[in-house]
């Protein structure tokens, strides 16, 4: 009971902490909704970075806003990186490690991100949500039970015909906001903060063009998550192989005793997959191997196949299931001559944060400052963050409030977007209080 109290206690003199602060010049709303009306979608195999031009209309304005907020070193890198510094304001800065925020600025070419239509759906009251502008989109309490957990908030959507671009326009107008706010409240004390806004993520591609040492943190956060709480500092490890049928064609009507149809082959090879390690029928942290492409040729076929686990034992074992099922099929079609390659794609990035735990640790005391409890999510893909933590720049994701990331359905909420920034505020404090 008494510690009860205390929590209760303890949670007014926040709140009146809170509450002492001057608001930011533009909410985390307004800044997210002028953000989603630029489409910034970007496009798969393309050989330049950005893969499409549009996105600089979202980098240029954010550098200009930057600039506006008095962030130092602006600047919109060749390949359409918006990269910033938010000068410390304690004591002595480099005692502070100087903390990296980074969101990207496309979306997914899964779906339009053309004239987004945003809505808000004002102090939602429960139930499914029928997005306007086709009637078959909608968002059910069913497949979304985190709806039932925003009532009474502002929930944003798109009309149904576009993606919102939550995911993650969401992560910029929330570090926009944390500017914004830092700058209205210099008594909130905080280390140098390294901004960069980036292009390509959903396309891969645009995080290799990022300069680490430029950006100049020694930790960054990427905002680019889901739900509110959700924080994450586990990937996959990630491999793909690619599995070659070499036969042989010639005319069929001379083909007698000629002709070797590796299509039989990669049909056998197929038909051994098990069930149970597929897409389709994993979740959590249960690994999968996915054959998701391919050709299929009498002369040549070949199939790509994506292996997936959160551990490099169980990798290891994906990769040998793969190349003893060559070995089988191999013996039943022998004189199709089958080959795998394995190229590794990325690993999970706790190998090495795992070193450094107090990343985690410190966003889940920033999350339970701003009233949301904290929970650790493994993510099955990668992020930009695993690309930067191999390359020596330890980057776990925060959670952006956001919801159906890639689909019509996408959402937000009022709360969502301001929680998140707060946390990001929290989370610069944090680091402050503990340098
Ligand atoms: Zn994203």
């Amino acid at each position: 009971m008494k510690s009860l109290l205390a929590l209760m206690l303890c949670l007014l003199c926040l709140s009146v902490a809170n509450a002492q602060f001057k608001p930011p010049t533009e909410s985390a709303v307004d800044r997210f909704l002028r953000y989603v009306k630029i489409d910034t979608q970007s496009q798969e195999d393309q050989t330049t970075t950005p893969s499409t031009r549009k996105q600089l209309n979202l980098a240029n304005l954010l550098a200009k806003e930057l600039t506006a907020l008095g962030v130092e070193n602006v600047r919109v890198s060749e390949f359409g990186i918006v990269y910033a510094m938010v000068p410390g304001n304690v004591a002595d800065n480099s005692k502070v490690p100087v903390i990296g925020f980074i969101a990207h600025m496309d979306t997914s070419p899964a779906v339009s991100g053309e004239n987004v239509n945003a809505i808000i759906h004002k102090n939602y009251q429960g139930g499914d949500i029928v997005l306007p502008n086709d009637k078959t989109q909608v968002i059910t309490v069913e497949k979304n039970p985190v709806l039932k957990k925003l009532i009474g908030d502002d929930i944003i959507t798109a009309d149904g015909t576009t993606l919102l671009g939550s995911d993650d326009k969401s992560g910029c107008a929330e570090i926009m906001t944390m500017i914004d706010t830092l700058r209205q409240n210099p008594q909130i004390k905080h280390g140098t903060i390294a901004i960069a806004f980036t292009p390509d993520e959903e396309v891969g591609g645009g995080i290799e063009k990022f300069d680490v040492k430029a950006f100049g943190a020694k930790f960054a956060y990427t905002v680019d998550g889901e739900e509110l709480g959700e924080i994450s500092d586990e990937t996959w490890s990630a491999r793909t192989a690619t599995v070659t049928f070499q036969g042989k064609s010639t005319h069929p009507g001379t083909a007698k005793g000629i002709m070797i149809n590796a299509m039989y082959a990669i049909g056998d090879y197929l038909d051994r997959f098990p069930h149970d390690i597929l897409p389709e029928t994993t979740e959590g942290r249960v690994g999968f191997v996915h054959p998701y492409a391919g050709v299929i040729d009498v002369e040549s076929s070949n199939l790509k196949i994506l292996l997936r686990d959160f551990d490099v034992s169980g990798l290891d074992a994906k990769e040998k299931l793969l190349r003893d099922m060559v070995a089988q099929t191999a013996a039943k079609y022998p004189e199709v001559k089958i080959t795998i390659d394995v190229k590794e794609n990325y690993k999970n990035m706790k190998e090495v944060l795992k070193n450094y735990p107090e990343l985690t640790n410190n966003a889940m005391e920033a999350s339970r400052r701003a009233g949301v409890e904290p929970f650790l999510k493994p993510i099955r893909g990668g992020t930009d963050g695993s690309n930067l933590t191999f390359r020596g720049l330890p980057t776990p994701n925060l959670y952006t409030g956001g919801a159906n990331f890639h689909d019509k359905l996408e959402f937000n909420s009022r709360r969502g977007l301001e929680k998140s920034t707060e946390t990001l505020i929290n989370l610069v404090r944090i680091f402050a209080e503990k340098s």
